[in-house]
């Protein structure tokens, strides 16, 4: 059944350095969203298969947390060169099973190997203090010690990148870990364990378990040994982790939903704003947790925006990631394109003018229509779900006032753009908009130097950036005392 071998396509567990089945033996599909034909399976593991996975990373961690910064740092930098030699056989296998062009794929297994060689040179910056004394014969120290093992639970729509930005610190630090990929994309989280493998990573400092999601994430929140759980993925699941991990008091990093704002003010360049506003929606098919959700548009630009990102909408290459020159894929399922059309048909019905797109692609399956909406209203379902689909609804303002109270009117806070030609109106709206991440004249800011994460129901913590390896360290404070001075 397979239709492209992988050297990095690995079926199985990685539990403690060996390649395992789960324990009943049941597997589970995996579909190529492209054409629907399976392209294989994965183990279907549950609680018990996971506890294993965890006590390997355990027993991993005892002898892990005593190697050096340097000698950390070493191996990351082979896995970032492992990743960049296979960048291509890594890409198409993440095309494959996500849907996503080749050309995006490329790109996001290089982001993978950028947020690993940060990471392998953040962690040598792990520094501690050394604490003014109010004692004269005391001093006082302040260490950072790895927090243990952790457990990263992944997405599917970016199956490389959200995992690069959970392992890489997480190994620097001193961690080890437990993995559990999203059941759609396996595959690309499975390859990390080849990849740690084949550079010399000590087995069970990276352990991946696939199967029955709450079974895995229950067992990842009740065990003690797990110390920290870094999750990425929809506000609700992360609520659950969240509310079960208190049990253990687990440290807790969350990724989670957006509902991104792109604001034009009449003052901005508009070609650059459309420029913006394509890489800002349709990257990924629009699924993405900073993806535009809202396009805002002051009135008297309005017209010859939406005019501009239609010409550019329509001239979006669809196909198969696979295809030289698509830009993009289907999406990830049939559940995401019913999604996309009953938010359309709320919008349709609440006044909204389908400008371009607005149904399924001649292609079949989930391709969907890149579509653009003029005559948005906050009425409509987009205005506060989030689309997750290659829909841009344009609603239209007035003042500036305005446009940042409905741009923060939602539960959440992730990532935000907009486009102006004054400065003052840069900074006070930039100040005025409550969300982790603002992208000003620009709409794709993601980068391994800088910390991503949302404010609100967007989540916790901070991925990237030298914030990013925070999270995977505990403080410690020590008081050394009697010495005699
Ligand atoms: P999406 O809507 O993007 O699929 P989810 O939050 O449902 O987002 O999924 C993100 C990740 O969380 C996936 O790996 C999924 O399998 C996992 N997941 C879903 N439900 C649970 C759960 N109850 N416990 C642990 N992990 C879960």
């Amino acid at each position: 059944m397979l239709q492209k071998s992988s050297p990095f396509m690995k079926q199985a567990n990685l539990i403690n350095g060996e390649w395992v089945q789960a324990d009943s033996g049941a597997t589970l599909d995996v579909i190529n969203p492209a054409n629907g034909q399976k392209i294989g399976t994965v183990p279907k593991s549950g609680a018990a298969e996971t506890r294993r996975a965890i006590e390997a990373a355990d027993a991993a961690f005892k002898l892990w947390r005593k190697t050096s910064v340097l000698e950390r740092h070493k191996l990351l930098r082979k896995l970032h060169d492992a990743i960049m030699d296979n960048q291509q056989s890594l890409a198409e296998l993440l095309t494959m099973e996500q849907g996503k062009s080749l050309f995006e794929a490329k790109g996001e297994v290089g982001a993978s190997a950028a947020y690993v060689l940060w990471f392998a040179e953040e962690g040598r910056r792990t520094y501690g203090d050394v604490v003014p004394s109010p004692w004269a014969d005391r001093r006082i120290m302040v260490t950072k010690e790895p927090v243990g093992v952790i457990a990263a639970i992944t997405p599917w729509n970016f199956p490389s990148s959200m995992l690069a930005r959970k392992i890489a610190p997480a190994l620097a630090a001193g961690c080890t870990a437990v993995v559990k990929p999203a059941a759609q994309t396996p595959y690309s989280g499975l390859a990390w364990g080849a990849l740690c493998e084949e550079v010399g990573f000590p087995k069970g400092a990276v352990n991946i378990v696939t199967g029955a999601a709450s079974e895995i994430g229950d067992e990842i929140c009740s065990n003690p040994l797990v110390r920290k759980i870094t999750f990425t993925g929809s506000t609700e699941v992360g609520k659950i982790l969240i509310q079960k991990s208190a049990a253990t008091v687990k440290k807790v990093s969350m990724e989670l939903g957006g509902n991104a704002p792109f604001i034009v003010f009449d003052d901005a360049d508009i070609d650059r704003a459309v420029q913006g506003a394509m890489l800002a929606k349709y990257r990924n098919s629009g699924q993405t947790c900073v993806c535009t959700n809202r396009f805002f548009v002051q009135a008297k630009v309005y017209d010859s925006f939406v005019e501009k990102l239609a010409a550019a909408t329509l001239k979006l290459k669809i196909g198969s990631g696979m295809d030289e020159g698509t830009e993009q894929g289907p999406l990830i399922d049939e559940k995401a394109v019913e999604k996309v059309e009953e938010l359309i048909e709320d919008a349709r019905a609440k006044g909204g003018k389908i400008i371009t797109g607005g149904k399924r692609h001649a292609l079949g399956g989930s391709f969907y229509e890149p579509t653009v909406i003029s005559e948005a209203t906050p009425d409509m379902r987009f205005m506060k779900e989030e689309i997750f689909g290659p829909v841009a609804p344009v609603f239209r303002f007035e003042t500036e006032e305005e446009v940042v109270q409905l741009a923060n009117d939602t539960e959440f806070g992730l990532a935000c753009y907009f486009y102006t030609g004054n400065l003052g109106r840069a900074y006070r709206v930039m100040e005025g908009l409550k969300y982790g991440m603002v992208g000003i004249n620009e709409g794709l800011i993601t980068t391994p130097e800088a910390p991503f994460g949302g404010v609100k129901e967007s989540g916790l913590g901070k991925e990237g950036g030298h914030q990013g390896i925070e999270d995977y360290l505990d403080t410690k404070y020590v008081c050394i005392g009697g010495l005699g001075l």
